[in-house]
C-alpha cells in the first residue's frame, strides 16, 4: 500500500514591508509564531504588536492589578528578542473580550496607524482542531481582526476614526492566522527558532506557574515539537504555519 500524499503548504507571500500582529494576550505570539517574526525582522521588515488585553487574568495567584504591569513588561521584553519594538495594548478586559463593533473599531484604528500589508492574528475558530476547545478571547480577537482588515479601508464604517486623523488604509493584502487547524502557508522556523525560544522564555512568571518542568526544557520542547510536526507538510523543514486569507 502506498503512503497517502500529504498536501504541502505554500511558502508565505514575500512582497511586503510592514506587518501588524493583533492577538488577545501576552504570550499568544510567542506560543505560535515568534520564529517567523524573527526571520522577517532579520530581512529588514517592520513588525508591530497589538494586544487586546494585558493578560491580567492569566495567573491564578496574582490579582489583575499586579499581574497586568508584569505581563506587559514580559511582553515588551519578549517582543524585543525578535526585533519588535512597537507593542500596544487596547485595554479590553482579559477573559471577557467581546466580539463586536468596539473591538473591530479599535483594531481598525491600529491598522490605520501602522498601515501594514500583512496582518497576523491567531486562531479565530471554535477549536484548535478536533475537540481541543479554543478560548473566547482568541475567537473574538481573531474574527474581529479578519473583519477589521476590511473596516480599516472603508471611510464610512467608523467615521470617528477619520475625525481623529486616521485616514483609511486599504492596503492589507493578507490576513494570516497562526495556530489554525487548516493552515495553507508556512515559514521556515529554523533561522528564528533560538530567538523564538528566548522570546517565549521572557514570559517567565507565566511559565513558572504553568509547569513544574525547567522553563527552558519546557519551552524548547514545545516549540521545536510543534515546528517539526508542521514540517511534515513543508518539505521536512521545521515550520510555523498560517492560514492565509488574501484580500
Ligand atoms: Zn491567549
Amino acid at each position: 500500500m502506498t503512503e497517502p500524499t500529504i498536501t504541502q503548504l505554500e511558502p508565505m507571500p514575500g512582497d511586503w514591508r510592514r506587518a501588524l500582529a493583533v492577538v488577545a494576550h501576552p504570550d499568544d505570539l510567542e506560543y505560535g509564531c515568534a520564529a517567523a517574526i524573527a526571520a522577517w525582522t532579520d530581512e529588514g521588515r517592520e513588525v508591530a504588536y497589538v494586544l487586546a488585553t494585558r493578560g491580567e487574568a492569566g495567573i491564578d495567584t496574582l490579582a489583575p492589578a499586579e499581574c497586568a504591569p508584569l505581563r506587559e513588561r514580559e511582553q515588551r521584553a519578549s517582543a524585543a528578542v525578535v526585533g519588535v519594538s512597537e507593542v500596544e495594548f487596547l485595554d479590553h478586559r482579559d477573559g471577557v473580550v467581546e466580539y463586536g463593533t468596539a473591538l473591530r473599531r479599535d483594531i481598525a484604528a491600529a491598522i490605520r496607524r501602522h498601515r501594514p500589508e500583512l496582518v497576523i492574528t491567531m486562531n479565530h475558530r471554535d477549536t484548535w482542531g478536533g475537540v481541543a476547545w479554543n478560548t473566547p478571547d482568541h475567537v473574538a480577537v481573531g474574527r474581529a481582526t479578519l473583519d477589521a482588515a476590511a473596516d480599516a479601508g472603508n471611510r464610512w464604517i467608523f467615521p470617528e476614526l477619520t475625525d481623529r486623523g486616521l485616514e483609511p488604509w486599504n492596503g492589507v493584502r493578507w490576513v494570516a492566522v497562526a495556530g489554525s487547524s487548516s493552515p495553507t502557508h508556512a515559514v521556515d522556523a529554523t533561522p528564528g527558532m533560538e530567538r523564538a525560544v528566548r522570546s517565549l522564555l521572557e514570559h517567565r512568571t507565566y511559565i513558572e506557574v504553568l509547569t513544574e518542568e525547567d522553563p527552558e526544557t519546557y519551552v524548547r520542547g514545545f516549540l521545536t515539537g510543534f515546528a517539526e510536526a508542521a514540517g511534515e507538510r513543508f518539505g521536512g523543514r521545521p515550520a510555523v504555519t498560517f492560514e492565509v486569507f488574501a484580500r
